[in-house]
């Protein structure tokens, strides 16, 4: 893989730009982000020190509806991670035919370091810093890795403060007292369960004869091997940041959550404790769980899991990407030769921002909907949208992720061309 994330990333659209006959404008326009902001957050510590953060929010394109995408907190957080995931996000919101553009912003930090009122003052900071980039018609961030409702919760109050009014659609996944939408907590991973239905009744294969690794038990990890379990698929590996736990009869994944729950401090936002602390099962590495003999692989956690270094002793049959970018183009292109199918983030992980955007439409017209709403309308969108990507797939004899990249590409060509030809010889205005 290239050095930047971001070229790596861009690589996709050059190979899916073979497949569509979008306009050289349009082509052009989505090679670049529309506005990148690098803000440094003072926070007045627990000590009485004071700490500054980097932070950051990318708008990569506007063109289909005000930008969407969460906001990560961790150490690798860099505007070229940032970049890289607003350009999915612009994708994404494509793929799913949603009413967004794509953006997204980190803060670099380990989040487990800091109190949960440093973390609040953290949050509150980062807000203050890009008010003027945000705003339920122009921006609206939510959780992604290493943030939750409760902050999302902080940074709309702080939003709604600054513009003295109270805002719930500025922020997506916000708790249910404040303007959140029921389902939006599994959101991610009850999708990615849609489409591996989906999928699995394509193939042909049933639930009990499947075997599963995940990689990466947070939010999204935790809940699509639960849904798998329950739906009677044999997890049988799970991992987080400290390691990974093998049963070869399956995993009982309700109990390690229980388990990890149990474990968050009082004070803490984070889990203190790892899946590998439960006695019963076999400890093995990270690197072991993802290269496990196993019917399907979902990489739950970051970027680049799967690159050039290990992808050759990968042996899973189809890999279903929850994490945003966890395979390298350059592992995409070996995998492919060894006929593994890989399901592309940008549809798989895809549920997670079209409940976020169920959950703007709700604070928008006041109207709530039942859990039973939400899902029904989340299956019909994930499943109507895997099977197009399937038809194309299958007609242009390409893969599922460059499949998915024509199907966004196309929307969003059509979306550039018919803005006409402003943009072209006025400087647009970077805010709106
Ligand atoms: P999270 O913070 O809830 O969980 C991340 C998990 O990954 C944790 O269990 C952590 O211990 C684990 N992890 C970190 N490094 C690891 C490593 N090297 N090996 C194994 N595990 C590791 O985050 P999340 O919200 O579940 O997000 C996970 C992925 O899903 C990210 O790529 C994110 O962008 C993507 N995603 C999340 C959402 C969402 O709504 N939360 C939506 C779309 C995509």
């Amino acid at each position: 893989m290239s050095d930047s994330l971001f070229a790596d990333a861009s690589q996709r659209l050059e190979q899916a730009l073979k497949f569509v006959s979008i306009s050289d404008d349009a082509a052009e326009h989505l090679k670049y982000p529309k506005a990148s902001l690098a803000v440094s957050i003072p926070v007045r510590m627990d000590d009485g020190t004071l700490r500054i953060f980097q932070g950051y929010r990318v708008r990569y394109d506007d063109t289909r509806g005000p930008t969407k995408g969460g906001v990560r907190y961790h150490p690798n957080v860099s505007m070229d991670e940032v970049q890289s995931l607003a350009f999915w996000m612009t994708f994404k919101c494509a793929v799913l035919n949603l009413p967004f553009g794509g953006a997204k912003g980190g803060i670099t930090l380990n989040p487990k370091e800091l109190s949960k009122m440093e973390l609040e003052r953290l949050s509150r900071g980062y807000v203050d810093a890009i008010a003027d980039f945000i705003g339920p018609d122009v921006d609206i961030p939510a959780p992604d890795v290493y943030t939750n409702p409760m902050i999302m919760g902080w940074m709309m109050d702080q939003y709604s403060i600054i513009r003295r009014q109270i805002t719930p659609a500025v922020v997506t996944g916000k708790p249910l007292t404040m303007g959140g939408s029921l389902g939006r907590d599994t959101a991610t991973a009850t999708g990615a369960f849609f489409v591996i239905e989906s999928i699995m009744s394509k193939v042909d294969r049933l639930p009990q004869e499947t075997t599963v690794a995940v990689q990466g038990f947070g939010n999204a990890g935790a809940e699509i091997a639960e849904l798998l379990s329950k739906a009677g698929y044999k997890v049988v590996a799970v991992s987080d940041s400290q390691g990974a736990v093998y049963s070869k009869k399956g995993l009982d994944i309700a109990k390690i959550r229980q388990y990890k729950l149990s474990s968050k401090g009082i004070k803490a936002l984070y889990c203190q404790d790892t899946v590998c602390h439960i006695d019963e099962h076999e400890v093995i590495s990270n690197e072991e769980l993802l290269t496990l003999d196993v019917d399907i692989l979902i990489p739950a956690a970051l970027e680049n899991q799967i690159n050039e270094a290990n992808v050759k002793d990968i042996k899973a049959k189809y890999i279903f990407e929850v994490a945003n970018g966890p395979v390298s183009s350059a592992a995409d292109r070996i995998l492919e030769e060894r006929g593994i199918y890989v399901f592309p983030d940008i549809l798989v992980n895809a549920g997670g921002v079209t409940v976020s955007y169920f959950e703007w439409v709700q604070n928008r017209s006041g109207l709530y909907w039942t859990l039973k709403e939400v899902n029904q309308r989340l299956m019909e969108k994930m499943v109507e949208e895997t099977e197009k990507i399937w038809a194309i797939s299958q007609e242009l004899a390409i893969p599922m992720r460059t499949a998915a990249y024509v199907h966004a590409l196309n929307r969003l060509g059509e979306a550039i061309n018919a803005k006409g030809t402003r943009d072209y010889y006025i400087n647009g205005r970077v805010y709106a």
